[in-house]
């Protein structure tokens, strides 16, 4: 089979028209054609069109390969068969234990699973539904529940989101591939796997997760919920070296546990703590905290889409933006949820916290994103040199924006014009901010460090040049966007390990090594890979 990039179409083109693509490039008639990737080229608006690689078969690709062989976009498809690295041996001294049953984790044990290990997953939250529930009880009736809520519970973090699936990762061994072709098993729509930018929505990555708990139960691996770890056991190797052997759950019970994929997200604090105390290596790594910003979908998809908007081969757009600020700070856009909703995304009583979602219909009337700013530990103040100042200066944002907000939930908001003219919010305009439990009207200075207020005040016009609309006076920012990543990482040396503490395998968001939900399931995978080919 061969590949061919770069086959651009026009977006209302005729299904037949694949196959004529193919053969007007090749010189003969292929016997099938198939759409690998399916993208849109928006950068000229007033040319937008579709973007195709297609797998074609033939009836002798080496003569057709050897005669194209100067086109750098013919080339023969790769082989992306996933093939397990290790079997479990067969008399398993130990199951391995997977901490977290987000993306990272879940994918570390339905790798470890399909080898015969049989791990065992200990998840703080609660199964999905019940999960979800207590999610909503946040959002409607601004009742938190520290164990099971955005942050916490079966899925992790991404449960509640965009889902969006694609990561600038380098991927040689293409586990992001075996990744979607997964989620597609579980239940996911096919599309994600020719989508360019393939999103899958929350409610779709609900029953995807039930699907992967069956999957992993089938294969021998065992789930405990409300299984915090509050504890790790560290011994010592005969030669000295720190060694993990078990861990302490919440409940006082023990495990032994020679072998730890440890995939806890970038919210488990009181996790981070503990690893602190036990000595494990800690480095502190920067991230970016800002708002959450809400334009009308419209005012986006003109804007990107010209008089192509609302054409059904687009969709709602989306935007990607990033601003180099006079003062040496980076702002830029941060998980963009076109057609979304803001949500309300903190595991801790008396703090707000923002992040976005969307449904795979991405219908609804705004279009929300992060608009953050590095930081890191100069910004910190106090203890700015312990691992742990990040969490700190997170905790002090997240608790001024809950006080700012009336201390209910509600999150403090304020429209985009009176925050560049530099006054206090009292009502708001056009634009109905979508985060449930509510918004007031206020100064986002009120809870933003003011190096932060002052990149985005200087951002928000220059992304106003780049999207027309953007700096819009009603627009609605609301905050504080914190949890944009892990503030710490807990780095790794040789084989996938904790650099100082052996069998210890520090994975995913949490642990500094991924970015969003595909990333964290990749390195998943090759976590589990390394602990296999250990065992
Ligand atoms: C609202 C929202 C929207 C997002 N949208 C997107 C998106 O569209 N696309 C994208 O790529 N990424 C998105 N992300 C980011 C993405 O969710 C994360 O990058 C990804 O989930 C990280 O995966 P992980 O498995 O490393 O950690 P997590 O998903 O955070 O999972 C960690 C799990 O560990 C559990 N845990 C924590 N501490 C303990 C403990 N002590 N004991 C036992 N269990 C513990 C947690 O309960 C959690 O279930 C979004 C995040 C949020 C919050």
């Amino acid at each position: 089979m061969l590949r061919l990039t770069e086959v651009k179409l026009p977006l209302d083109h005729h299904p037949l028209a694949l196959g004529e693509a193919a053969r007007r490039r090749l010189g003969v008639e292929p016997t099938q054609t198939r759409v690998f990737r399916r993208g849109i080229d928006a950068r000229r608006r007033s040319a937008i069109h579709s973007v195709y690689t297609l797998d074609v078969e033939l009836p002798d690709e080496d003569a057709v390969l050897a005669r194209l062989s100067a086109d750098p976009h013919v080339s023969r498809t790769p082989d992306t068969t996933y093939r397990p690295v290790a079997r479990a041996p067969a008399r398993l001294a130990h199951r391995p234990v997977v901490i977290g049953a987000g993306p990272c984790g879940l994918f570390a044990a339905l790798t470890l699973a399909q080898m015969g290990f049989r791990p065992i997953i200990l998840e703080r939250g609660r199964v999905v539904r019940q999960r979800t529930a207590d999610t909503f009880a946040l959002w409607r009736r601004s009742v938190l529940t520290p164990e099971s809520n955005v942050q916490f519970g079966e899925g992790g973090a991404g449960t509640f989101s965009d889902g969006k699936l694609w990561s600038g990762i380098r991927d040689p061994a293409r586990l992001g591939r075996r990744v979607l072709e997964t989620f597609v098993a579980s239940g996911a729509p096919e599309e994600i796997l020719v989508a360019a930018k393939p999103h899958i929505g929350t409610f779709r990555l609900v029953t995807v997760v039930e699907s992967l708990r069956a999957e992993i139960e089938r294969l021998g691996g065992e789930y405990r919920f409300g299984a915090r770890v509050v504890d790790l056991c560290i011994g010592s190797t005969p030669d000295g070296a720190r060694r993990i052997e078990g861990l302490t759950l919440e409940d006082g019970s023990t495990l032994d546990a020679p072998q730890v994929v440890l995939a806890p997200g970038h919210s488990a604090r009181d996790l981070f703590e503990t690893l602190a105390r036990r000595g494990v290596h800690l480095d502190p790594k920067p991230f970016s905290v800002g708002v959450r910003i809400e334009h009308p979908q419209s005012v986006i998809d003109r804007a990107r889409y010209g008089s192509f908007a609302g054409h059904a081969a687009l969709g709602a757009a989306d935007y990607k933006l990033v601003h180099h600020g006079a003062g040496g700070r980076s702002t830029y856009s941060f998980c963009m949820c076109p057609g979304g909703t803001v949500v309300a995304a903190t595991s801790e009583p008396g703090r707000v916290v923002t992040n976005g979602m969307s449904q795979y219909s991405r219908a609804e009337r705004n279009a929300n994103a992060g608009i953050v700013v590095g930081v890191g530990p100069a910004d910190f103040g106090e203890d700015a040199d312990s691992p742990l100042a990040g969490i700190a200066f997170q905790r002090r944002l997240e608790s001024l924006a809950f006080e700012a907000g009336g201390g209910t939930y509600a999150a403090p908001g304020q429209r985009v014009g009176d925050f560049l003219a530099g006054r206090p919010s009292t009502s708001l305009g056009q634009v109905v901010p979508s985060y449930k439990p509510g918004v007031l009207p206020t100064d986002l200075s009120l809870c933003l460090p003011q190096a932060v207020l002052g990149a985005i005040r200087e951002a928000l016009p220059v992304f106003g040049r780049r999207i027309p609309g953007f700096d819009m006076a009603d627009a609605v920012m609301t905050g504080v966007e914190t949890r944009t990543s892990s503030p710490i990482r807990i780095t790794r040396g040789e084989e996938f390990q904790s650099l100082n503490t052996q069998g210890l395998y520090p994975a995913g968001e949490g642990a500094g090594y991924a970015g969003g939900i595909l990333s964290a399931a990749v390195d998943g995978m090759r976590v589990a890979e390394a602990l296999a080919l250990a065992a």
